[in-house]
């Protein structure tokens, strides 16, 4: 038996007395209850701040992002007794890998982003550096900060665990502790995940807290330093973001809801192409992966007219062969719904379905049943999508889709837009113009778009598939939420704020160099020095260089660049850019290295990148160069090294800026 537990300012509380039963969803056996009759969620909050919340954020991103990565790893050590416990559920062996390994695998992106991506400190930059006067010396920058309170995450019944992690990574990363709230009907394999999170030691009290249950009045307590992140139905939705006291306070409410998401065979696919086998694979993948129950699954199947009954008899033929069943058993392709609650839901919802289209595979059952929640697939045909609605907005959570027939693009756009806002939309084409043309129509009602094709399809992610990488969300019915998306997820947790001030004040502030910054001189060559000695805004001025014509005549000869710039006087001069021959730019950079660059063995192991370069003066024969070389950044990589990021100015001899680009070396820690 499951009895829920709730983790309570760092103790695990035991379900009482009000706590409802929940059952296997395939054998229908009770397994175990959940829900107290209330928790003490001003105190849960104000421990998750005060505990929680100071120690995460203690620590910068990188060590944040260190301690994702560590449970992450102590996750993947564990995570077999994790899939023991998701059968009850009614999930497979392949469903729950993607619900356990595939959180997983979200947090340790999220772990690798945030030291590739973030700063090795407390306050991030997001964009770049605003001009803000003609002198240089009053600038601007956005900086992002961890947000003072806690993240409600209240999440849906089907992914139990990567529901959870992909909203936990990106809010610790930010420095945010979290209070989750899983779904009662699978708040058992939520619990086992936190329990496991617990029991590892590496987060801090007060960083992770768990509801087992209702939320009673947890949101009168809110402020506007905390976030609610729901995931679940439109009417919850509904119900949470018109609390009073989110809507007085402008409490950050994040919403990932239902969906009519819809799928499209490009007109230039025959059931005659291989990308036809690619897009029935798909189609079929998204109505029986968790049996449907998937926010992101195809609900809608839009194919050209003349397609309708080839798709329907190549779907009618797989859906044949898929196995339903026990999902412990290795050949089941899809198991039972989750609940019979969730049974009851879909048999209603394909009897609206029934109104407007016709069955054209499988059979909707004439009871509802009781005991388990088998619930074959469904495929109906709509004959008017132009004048239908319930195909277009009601949402039936299991294995349910309805095929309807296009005419032209046109048509197709207007009928996919009619879903009124939806988390992901695919396409099946090889044709550029279609893609593009269904990019722009449909792009303003979808949170995602999926195009796939027979090139693609061997490594294409899948329809349903939410990557830690892109964004997640979508408008209007969808919810309006966007989470995920990289480092964008991070900000959902952070405040972000406009600086504005001296570039030496913008310097210390972002802990970044900033044009305008007073600089110092550094005692010994940068290159000589190991990565803790040096320090932001040091720099070394080189000394100067002739470039002559014999210099650019050689560099042409040697790497074959023969532009007319560097070797035709006449040509150069007709050119509206240069006053004759000039220089080639990638000379001048070589040349700033050979003026910059400590020969010897030293801290400087490798130069491992150059961003941001621009030309931006011609060099003549005969003109002098120098380099200044600024300490721009430092970020710890290794253990043995981090990035120096330096700022190259090269200038002429009436100190005009010719060149800048940024330069990334590696560099060692403690040795020279
Ligand atoms: P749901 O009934 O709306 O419940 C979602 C969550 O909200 C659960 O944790 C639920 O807890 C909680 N909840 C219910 N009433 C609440 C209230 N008054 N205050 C605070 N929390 C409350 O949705 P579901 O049945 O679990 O999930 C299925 C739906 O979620 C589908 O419509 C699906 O499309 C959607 N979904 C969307 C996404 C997405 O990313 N967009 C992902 C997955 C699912 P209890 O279980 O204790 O009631």
């Amino acid at each position: 038996m499951y009895n829920v537990q709730s983790l309570v300012k760092g103790s695990w509380l035991d379900p009482d007395i009000s706590a409802r039963p929940f059952y296997d969803a395939s054998t229908g056996e009770r397994i175990g209850r959940v829900g107290h009759e209330k928790l003490p969620f001003k105190e849960m909050l104000e421990f998750g701040r005060e505990n929680g919340g100071r120690s995460l954020r203690e620590m910068g991103f990188h060590e944040r992002a260190k301690l994702i990565k560590a449970v992450a790893v102590y996750l993947e050590q564990n995570k077999n007794e994790l899939y023991d416990i998701s059968y009850h559920t009614g999930a497979t062996k392949s469903d729950s890998m993607t619900d356990i390994d595939g959180g997983i695998t979200t947090m340790l992106v999220f772990a690798s982003k945030g030291r590739r991506e973030m700063p090795d400190g407390k306050i991030y930059v997001d964009g770049s550096v605003e001009g803000l006067s003609r002198d240089g010396t009053f600038k601007g920058i956005h900086i992002a900060t961890p947000l003072l309170g806690v993240a409600v995450q209240i999440n849906a019944f089907n992914f139990p665990v990567w529901g959870m992690l992909e909203k936990l990574a990106p809010s610790w990363l930010a420095g945010v502790p979290v209070i989750v709230k899983p779904a009662s009907q699978t708040a058992y394999l939520t619990e086992a995940v936190v329990k496991l999170i617990d029991q590892s030691g590496i987060v801090p009290k007060g960083a992770i807290q768990m509801i087992g249950g209702d939320v009673g009045d947890l949101f009168d307590h809110l402020t506007a330093q905390d976030v609610v992140s729901f995931t679940g139905s439109e009417a919850t939705a509904n119900k949470i973001r018109s609390n009073p006291n989110i809507l007085k306070n402008s409490i950050r409410f994040v919403s990932e809801q239902d969906s009519l998401n819809g799928t499209i065979l490009g007109s230039d696919i025959t059931h005659e192409d291989q990308d036809f086998g690619v897009f029935i694979k798909e189609v079929l993948r998204e109505l029986t992966v968790k049996a449907g129950q998937k926010c992101t699954a195809i609900r809608r199947i839009f194919v050209p007219f003349k397609m309708v009954a080839p798709v329907i008899a190549a779907l009618d033929l797989k859906l044949s062969k898929t196995i339903i069943g026990d999902p412990r058993n290795e050949d089941t392709r899809m198991g039972p719904l989750v609940s019979t609650t969730q049974y009851d839901d879909v048999l209603e919802k394909v009897n609206i379905l029934a109104q407007e289209a016709e069955v054209v595979i499988g059979k909707i059952p004439e009871i509802a049943l009781t005991k388990t929640a088998f619930f074959n697939p469904l495929v109906f045909h709509c004959k008017d999508p132009d004048h239908s609605e319930y195909v277009h907005s009601v949402e039936a959570f299991g294995p349910v889709a309805t095929i309807m027939g296009y005419k032209d693009l046109e048509h197709v756009a207007r009928l996919l837009n009619k879903g009124g806002g939806s988390l992901v939309a695919s396409v099946f084409t090889n044709s550029g113009e279609f893609a593009h043309e269904i990019s722009y129509q449909c792009g303003p009602w979808h949170g995602r778009l999926y195009f796939n094709n027979l090139k693609s399809s061997k490594s294409a992610t899948g329809h349903g598939a939410p990557l830690p990488h892109m964004i997640h969300g979508g408008p209007g019915r969808a919810g309006g939420g966007e989470e995920l998306g990289g480092i964008r997820g991070v900000m959902q947790y952070m405040q972000r704020t406009a600086v504005q001030g001296h570039p030496s004040l913008l310097t210390a502030i972002s802990g970044s160099y900033i044009s305008g910054a007073e600089r110092s001189i550094s005692p010994s060559h940068p290159f000589k020095r190991v990565f803790e000695e040096l320090k932001i805004s040091e720099m070394i001025t080189t000394k100067k260089r002739k470039v002559t014509l014999e210099d650019i005549e050689l560099f042409a000869n040697f790497t074959g660049d023969l532009f007319y710039a560097h070797m035709d006087e006449i040509a150069a001069k007709a050119n509206p850019f240069f006053p004759g021959r000039v220089a080639h730019g990638y000379l001048l950079i070589a040349f700033a290295a050979g003026l910059f660059v400590e020969p010897n063995p030293g801290p400087v192991l490798a130069n491992t990148g150059l961003d941001n370069l621009i030309f931006l003066k011609p060099v003549s024969p005969e003109d002098e160069i120098y380099a200044t070389l600024t300490v721009m950044k430092k970020t710890r990589r290794t253990n043995e090294y981090g990035e120096v990021r330096w700022l190259v100015e090269i200038s002429n001899q009436s100190d005009e800026r010719v060149a800048q680009y940024e330069l990334l070396t590696m560099c060692s820690y403690g040795t020279k």
